[in-house]
């Protein structure tokens, strides 16, 4: 199906999700609900939408979420999320679901191949001076800066060994930082947690980048996506930037209202 900009369209599907039994309300944040900045620690939602989601969240069998690319606890920041909201950050490694408490959804043998590596990788920091490890969601960081390059090259060499070693590790290569990680997700596997958690019958998804892709694939029959902004997209539906969004969310707010 092809991707409409048509105002009556648009309209239709809204009205259609405002009337959903258990409705889940998914929003990228950065470009989306709020206007891309230079500062993204200074970024915010915009006001009309920050007041339709705040009575969208009140109504009953309604859920909001937000789904970033921004690791949890900036997105926790950002969006001035109380500890109910759902969050998915990390693009998709990162769920908070209600209750707090942040959910990564790690299997036990991922947790114990995970806990395995680090140890690896810790005797080797502790022979590396210099070196540092970090410890993320789903995987363990090697950073390197300020180590002699030949140093540095050993370690990376000896943890690129353990990691094949251990076996299922998806490697990433930064800056000075060797990655190894349990999990790869995506926006879309995040929107999947959220749809099963609040056992949503209907799901909006909005978003502006590439990775948002990921999230307008996992849409069913019933479901609205929406592209913000121009590039290509899978998405039904596309709108031309935040205020736009507002305005949908606002017209949602209204409509859900008169429902519940
Ligand atoms: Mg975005």
């Amino acid at each position: 199906m092809s991707t409409t900009t048509d105002t009556s369209e648009i309209e239709r599907a809204v009205a259609h999700l405002a009337d959903a039994k258990r409705l889940l309300v998914a929003l990228d944040f950065d470009g989306t609900v709020s206007p891309l900045v230079d500062t993204p620690s200074e970024s915010r939602v915009i006001p009309e939408a920050r007041a339709a989601l705040t009575a969208l969240e009140r109504m009953p069998d309604t859920w909001v979420a937000f789904v970033s690319g921004r690791p949890l606890d900036g997105l926790v920041r950002v969006t001035e999320a109380d500890d109910s909201a759902l969050l998915i950050a990390s693009h998709g490694v990162e769920v908070r679901l209600t209750g707090g408490g942040v959910d990564v959804g790690l299997t036990d043998t991922e947790r114990v191949r995970l806990a395995a590596l680090a140890a690896d990788l810790e005797l080797i920091v502790s022979e590396t001076p210099g070196s540092k490890l970090e410890r993320k969601p789903v995987g363990l960081g090697l950073h390197t800066r300020g180590v002699e390059p030949d140093v540095a090259r050993a370690a990376d060499d000896r943890a690129r060994e353990a990691a094949q070693r251990r076996g299922g590790f998806l490697e990433r290569a930064g800056k000075d930082i060797l990655e190894f990680a349990v999990r790869d997700a995506t926006k879309g596997d995040g929107i999947e947690r959220l749809r099963k958690h609040v056992r949503a019958t209907a799901v909006l998804y909005a978003g502006d980048d590439v990775t948002d892709e990921d999230g307008f694939a996992v849409m069913h029959a019933g479901d609205v996506g929406v592209k913000v902004g121009t590039g290509r997209t899978a998405a039904r539906f596309r709108v031309a930037d935040p205020d736009a969004v507002a305005a949908l969310l606002t017209r949602l707010a209204e409509l859900r209202g008169h429902v519940a």
